[in-house]
């Protein structure tokens, strides 16, 4: 029996459902675990806690599996997970004008470590941490039979795999990627997506909602929509009517596709500008050249991935909403986020509004963004809780 103690008292998280335990709370383990053996854990006092896949090189120690003694951990078990968490999704989202959703989101779905992504016929696997790595092989044929999907492609090289001790890894499971590339439809506007080599899995799923919402606000105003990827929001504004889109990243492959994109929708591209760009430096040159804009999307990428980011973090977040701030002109609509998951949506919102406060704007809140309901956030899991934004108008 492979077991875990913890230290008197170390216990209250999880009697919260907390499904960590860090290296910190461990008295001893026995029976020799290796990476990703499946542990029981008990408290100091020899009382059951949970099941929980055991991870000798992370500070995150242990995640639990199961809280229920009588459950074995096996192929079984992480494929009736999979599959309840494919139904809720069917449940919850509305398919018609949209083929590409997060289908299992790691903890969220009671499966630390496994995120699976759809993209039309494409589903993409990644594997995160030790105890998922242990039933990689279960997983990908879970994923095989209950998506049904032609192909299945694995994205297995995020950084934090480094974390748990495992190379990247990435390449098809099974089929064959479409010759022209995996295509996906969302609220109507087709994209294509690059499984093998795109940000993440392909896609930013998260920000499904939240990019019509901002299209829906497009009409008539002229778009600065920083850090594009691959023209999410710039083509949600052109399809909300917007008068002018200019759009900036940093990423030449991420503006190709974005262009690709464009065309694959017929959207008018004169009405489009891009701009291969640091956007740190382009607002300042953009600010220099006198140019101003009715609305304004900020989407960077994850500045502080844990809490000893943050101040960093809250550095970059002010410089580039003060900038965005002097650029919008009055009246003018901010759509601000962050998915730093060691930044909170309260301390996110100090910091937007010391960047008003230096910038000599007045801005309103007049609406709150959050991640898609294929993202959920499990109640016992704040750390879930990444991606917020906020929606300001400047006086
Ligand atoms: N809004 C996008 C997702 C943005 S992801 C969507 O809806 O799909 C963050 C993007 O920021 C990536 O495309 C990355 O290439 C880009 N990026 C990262 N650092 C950057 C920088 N300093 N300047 C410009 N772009 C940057």
């Amino acid at each position: 029996m492979k077991l875990l103690i913890l230290k008197p008292g170390r216990e209250k998280s999880l009697l919260r459902r907390h499904p960590w335990i860090f290296s910190g709370a461990v008295a001893r383990v026995q029976g020799d675990p290796g990476p990703g053996d499946t542990v029981a854990v008990r408290a100091g006092g020899g009382e059951f806690l949970a099941w929980a896949a055991y991870s000798p090189a992370s500070q995150i120690r242990a995640r639990v599996w199961s809280w229920d003694e009588g459950t074995p951990v096996d192929g079984d078990l992480l494929r009736a997970r999979m599959r309840l968490a494919i139904a809720a999704r069917e449940r919850l989202l509305l398919p018609e004008e949209s083929d590409a959703l997060r289908l299992v989101h790691g903890e969220s779905d009671a499966l630390p470590g496994v995120v699976v992504d759809r993209y039309g016929e494409v589903a993409v696997l990644q594997v995160l941490n030790a105890g998922a790595e242990r039933w990689r092989g279960e997983l990908a044929d879970a994923v095989r039979e209950l998506t049904g999907c032609a192909c299945v492609y694995e994205r297995s090289d995020a950084d934090v795999r480094g974390l748990e001790g495992l190379a990247v890894r990435s390449g098809l499971l099974h089929g064959t990627l479409p010759a022209a590339g995996a295509q996906m439809r969302e609220h109507g506007i087709v994209y294509g997506v690059d499984v093998a080599a795109g940000h993440k899995t392909g896609f930013y799923l998260d920000q499904r909602d939240n990019r019509k919402r901002v299209g829906a606000l497009a009409r008539g105003r002229d778009v600065l929509n920083c850090f594009c990827y691959t023209g999410g929001f710039t083509l949600n504004a052109l399809a909300g009517g917007a008068n002018s889109v200019l759009s900036v990243d940093s990423s030449a492959e991420a503006l190709a596709l974005a262009r690709d994109n464009l065309q694959r929708n017929d959207l008018e591209a004169a009405r489009a500008e891009w701009q291969d760009a640091d956007v740190f430096k382009q607002l300042r040159v953009l600010r220099d050249q006198g140019r101003s804009f009715d609305l304004i999307v900020l989407d960077p990428p994850k500045f502080a991935p844990t809490a000893a980011f943050v101040e960093k973090a809250a550095r970059g977040y002010k410089d580039i909403n003060l900038l965005a701030l002097k650029l919008l002109r009055p009246d003018g609509l901010l759509a601000s986020f962050s998915c730093s998951g060691g930044v909170s949506p309260d301390l996110f919102q100090k910091i937007v509004a010391g960047a008003a406060l230096d910038a000599g704007v007045d801005a309103s809140i007049v609406g709150r963004f959050e991640g898609a309901a294929d993202h959920p956030v499990l109640l016992s899991f704040p750390e879930g809780e990444y991606l917020k934004g906020l929606l300001l108008r400047r006086a």
